[in-house]
């Protein structure tokens, strides 16, 4: 037999830049938590496009929902209104509480919304003079890949050399709510955080501190705005990770699953006084809230609707912690996160997480590292607990080497 995934990774490697450095699995087909790549081995997938595929791949209903509007109408621009945008900003709205939605396309393009919605907010509502906006936000951080994004970014690789960065952001550690109030200033218009820190290895804040930010917020005109992309939507076991804490936002910045895996469809959910300062002409994208992406992405609000997948990740993360923190102490060191999201510390003595992941991956499971010695697992919420116990079995048996 002829292997076709050495031929298909160096052409890989040859024709793009090498931005990323990917596993040597080459992907062919996918369904629910599994994809099969093009020598017919099958793969568990525990990374679910960094849980952009949440409702696990060509979930029936999205599939349906998209075939279904590419028979109709595909794009239009928002020169003009089409049938599936109001239905799709309505649910979304709802799904939030929130009056108003303003849909974008990728994570970052819904980061750089609420960045610029909060300065206006600040210069016309809080008035913040000219110029003056500070914006908090937590060291560690991933909001994007933009120059606005990076610049406040703390981690070397995401920002050296792509300077000059854009000022206006003030950096503090995060989960540290004296360093929060101590930050804010007459001119701060708002603390953007992620409810809990993904690419930094799933990092959950101590109990009270995103309750504490909301009542700093609230205490000094400040808007308070999470980055839900990676948390969101049934991720945590909760539609949004910061209601474990009770706690609302101004405004939710929303992205990854939001597309059901098949569009890139993202969005800042926020009332009426906060995102009602855009006037038309000041903000846009040729692709955002497009027919295909509202067709899918009203699908997306209706499974959310129902609960299943919040309650499945729920039930399935207390399976997984359980059986992850089974491993402390051997090759674990430490385990966190909510719902099905695990950031887990593998002792660095016995591997790195990039060496875990290649491991993993030869035994048919699909994992990403992070940071060293952390990899992060995030089934679809469709896993079984079958498929979640083969995982942890794989896992175990990575680590006894
Ligand atoms: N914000 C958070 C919390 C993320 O995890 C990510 C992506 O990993 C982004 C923003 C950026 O999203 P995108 O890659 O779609 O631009």
């Amino acid at each position: 037999v002829e292997f076709r995934t050495p031929g298909a990774l160096a052409d890989a490697e040859r024709w793009t830049a090498h931005n990323y450095h990917p596993l040597p699995v080459v992907v062919a087909e996918a369904e629910g938590a599994w994809v099969t790549d093009v020598d017919g081995r099958r793969y568990l997938d525990f990374l679910a496009g960094y849980s952009a595929l949440n409702f696990g791949h060509r979930h029936p209903g999205l599939i349906a929902a998209a075939h279904a509007q590419l028979d109709r109408v595909t794009l239009t621009s928002r020169a003009f209104v089409h049938d599936q945008f109001a239905a799709f900003c309505r649910g979304l709205a709802e799904l939030c509480g929130k009056d108003l939605v303003l849909p974008m396309n990728t994570g970052a393009e819904a980061v750089e919304t609420a960045i610029k919605v909060a300065r206006k907010w600040g210069y016309r509502v809080k008035g913040v003079a000219d110029e003056r906006a500070e914006i908090i936000v937590a060291a560690n951080n991933f909001h994007g890949r933009t120059t606005t994004i990076v610049s406040f970014s703390t981690d070397p690789e995401a920002r050296a050399d792509f300077g000059p960065y854009t000022p206006g952001f003030v950096v503090v550690p995060y989960g540290d709510l004296d360093a929060v109030r101590a930050a804010i200033t007459p001119n701060t218009v708002a603390v953007l955080m992620e409810p809990i820190q993904g690419e930094a290895g799933v990092l959950v804040p101590p109990a009270g501190f995103l309750a504490g930010v909301r009542e700093l917020c609230d205490t000094n005109n400040v808007l308070m705005i999470a980055d839900e992309i990676q948390s969101g939507l049934g991720r945590t076991g909760k539609t949004f990770a910061i209601e474990h804490e009770g706690v609302v936002p101004d405004m939710y910045v929303l992205g990854k699953a939001l597309g059901g895996g098949i569009v890139p469809v993202s969005a800042v959910a926020a009332n009426q006084d906060v995102l009602g300062v855009l006037r038309p002409g000041e903000h846009g994208s040729t692709f955002g809230g497009n027919p295909l992406a509202c067709a899918v992405g009203a699908e997306v609000v209706r499974l959310l609707a129902t609960g299943e997948f919040q309650e499945r990740s729920a039930r399935l993360g207390a399976r997984l912690h359980a059986g992850l923190e089974a491993l402390i102490g051997r090759g674990v060191v430490a385990v966190r996160g909510r719902g099905l999201w695990a950031g887990v510390d593998i002792d660095p003595v016995l591997m790195t997480g990039r060496q875990a992941c290649e491991r993993l991956a030869e035994r048919g499971v699909l994992a990403k590292d992070t940071h060293g010695s952390t990899i992060r697992l995030a089934p679809p919420l469709v896993v079984t607990e079958e498929d979640l116990d083969h995982a942890l079995a794989q896992l175990a048996a990575v680590l006894e080497g």
